[in-house]
């Protein structure tokens, strides 16, 4: 009687039940299949570590005592896709059984359905015991109505007894202390250095490369920077909490061309593939406050957003797939611009950002919101290849949290589900945030000429592109009016330049 038990990728998680203590009954399946790493082009950087960590877990339990049958990307017996390899997987242990767990992202699911389906073996499908709230229950109330983001993170607070006074009141007396995380980043205090000790994967990279796998972006195979093991990420959280936490509000919403993480965790994709359990680093931020380390606006922003929006886009995705990955509420057609899988582009903003990507295969958030996702949704780029493109660049990208993101977000295509305003947003907003106009070919202050910054004229032609979307937001009205008192040879002039731009966004 022998029970194959599958782990994927993203389900490197040491303390689920299935990992309690060897069962010599059980087989625990790992596979590295093209069927993954094609289904959109990846970020090189990103299926490196993947499977670097994937391997990494796989030794781990094998040294606890665990069977594992482990199929690398070159295994001449690697079938490449999960129903092959499990049916062959079933025939090879004469497996009695099958069991995984939940799959994060609606694609895998329907595939193991499929898998389970050829396999014709009794199957089990069980929790990946990583999430703070059950998913199919998630699933239910977000496919009822979409909460704000503040009323059930107020919900997930209370279920969780977290940062609660005796009275269950929120403590410090505010549930949110968003509004005073806004400020730019004066060069200091400094920004604490990347957390992570390089890895040299070039023997791996070897591997994916003669496997024919297809990337995109720096592989930085000789120094791969990101955590590939528990004990890198429990690391990576610990330098977060003592040196960058209490800075992490404040800075929260800043940009700078000289550091990458600012003052952000970094902790993404350690969370994203379970090496870290959210509630252990939510712990971490509070005992940090408990004793005093950090501030309540420090420490309720960082929970906010992994007990807020990490669980709160799951919602989303859950409630709302399959449908929700066709919504273009904006009717939106344009291909993205070229550059953005080069950087090559004269926007310094972009320049920067997409080569950050490039180089780590990460940016932080309002890098992700106010500049790529910013101009793609100015430009009237297709939801579909922005998120594909999302989906490939980031380390962390994975669909149940990426797409929301991007599609909702940012790009407003889910007509206001997420969003209870477009993130749309002129130059004046990447200047006061960034020191990125500083060094720029274009002038921010200019909407029209040869020098104006394109992100001011896009941002009209945009805003009076969908008047009739926003006319009834009442969070829209200021832009609107200040446009109305705007002289008219102005108007004409930035609507003008606008679109001569977007006839040749591949040259900005
Ligand atoms: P920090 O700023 O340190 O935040 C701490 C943690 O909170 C993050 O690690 C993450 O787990 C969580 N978090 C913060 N914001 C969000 C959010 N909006 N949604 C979900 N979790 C959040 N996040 C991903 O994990 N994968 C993605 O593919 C992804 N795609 C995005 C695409 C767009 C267009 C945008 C605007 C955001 C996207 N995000 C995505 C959310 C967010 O930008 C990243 O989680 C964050 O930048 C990761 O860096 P960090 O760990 O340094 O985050
Ligand atoms: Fe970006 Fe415009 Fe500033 Fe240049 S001037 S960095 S394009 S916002």
């Amino acid at each position: 009687m022998t029970t194959l038990r599958l782990v994927l990728g993203d389900q490197l998680n040491a303390s689920h039940p299935w990992f309690r203590q060897p069962d010599p009954g059980c087989v625990v399946v790992m596979m590295e299949i093209r069927s993954e790493t094609d289904y959109v082009v990846h970020h090189a950087q990103k299926v490196l570590a993947i499977f670097a960590a994937m391997r990494g877990f796989a030794e781990a339990l094998r040294a606890a005592g665990h069977r594992v049958h482990y199929l690398r990307i070159g295994d001449p017996d690697n079938q490449q896709d999960f129903a092959a390899n499990l049916v062959q997987l079933a025939a090879r242990y004469k497996a009695t059984r099958f069991e995984r767990m939940e799959a994060d992202e609606w694609r895998v699911e329907r595939l193991l359905d499929e898998a389970s389906a050829r396999l014709d073996l009794p199957a089990t499908v069980v929790d990946s015991a990583h999430f703070l709230r059950d998913r199919d229950d998630l699933a239910q109330a977000f496919s009822e109505r979409v909460p704000r983001l503040e009323y059930f993170y107020r919900d997930m607070r209370r279920r969780h007894g977290l940062l609660l006074d005796d009275n269950h009141k929120p403590v410090g007396g505010r549930w949110n202390y968003d509004a005073d995380n806004r400020a730019r980043w004066p060069g200091e205090p400094p920004a604490p250095a990347w957390p992570w000790v390089p890895t040299d994967v070039s023997a791996l990279w070897e591997e994916i490369a003669a496997a024919g796998v297809r990337t995109f972006g720096e592989p930085n195979a000789h120094a791969l920077p990101w955590p590939l093991s528990r004990a890198q990420a429990r690391e990576g959280l610990a330098v977060f909490v003592n040196q960058v936490l209490p800075h992490f509000g404040r800075f929260q919403d800043a940009m700078s061309t000289q550091e990458p993480l600012l003052f952000h965790s970094g902790l993404s994709f350690a969370l994203n593939i379970k090496m870290l359990h959210p509630r252990e680093v939510i712990d971490a931020a509070i005992q940090a406050f408990e004793a005093g380390e950090v501030d309540i606006a420090a420490c309720e922003g960082f929970v906010r957003q992994i007990l807020g929006w990490r669980e709160y886009v799951r919602g989303v995705y859950w409630g709302r797939m399959p449908h929700y990955a066709q919504t273009n509420a904006l009717d939106a057609h344009r291909p993205l611009p070229r550059w953005y899988w080069t950087g090559e582009t004269q926007m310094a903003c972009l320049r920067h950002a997409i080569g950050q990507s490039l180089q780590l295969a990460y940016a932080h958030h309002i890098q992700r919101l106010m500049i790529t996702g910013n101009f793609a949704l100015l430009a009237g780029c297709d939801p579909d290849t922005v998120d594909a493109w999302y989906l490939g660049i980031y380390i962390d990208a994975f669909e149940w949290v990426e797409m929301p993101n991007t599609r909702g977000m940012s790009q407003y295509a889910d007509g206001g589900l997420v969003a209870s305003k477009p993130y749309a947003a002129s130059a004046s907003y990447i200047k006061r945030q960034s020191d990125y106009c500083k060094g720029c070919r274009y002038a921010a202050t200019r909407r029209h000429g040869a020098d104006a910054c394109p992100f001011n004229s896009l941002y009209w032609d945009f805003m009076l592109r969908h008047e009739a979307d926003f006319a009834g937001n009442p969070r829209m009205t200021m832009p609107y009016r200040a446009w109305q008192r705007m002289d008219e040879a102005e108007r004409k002039a930035t609507l003008k330049h606008a679109r001569h731009l977007l006839e040749r966004l591949d040259d900005l």
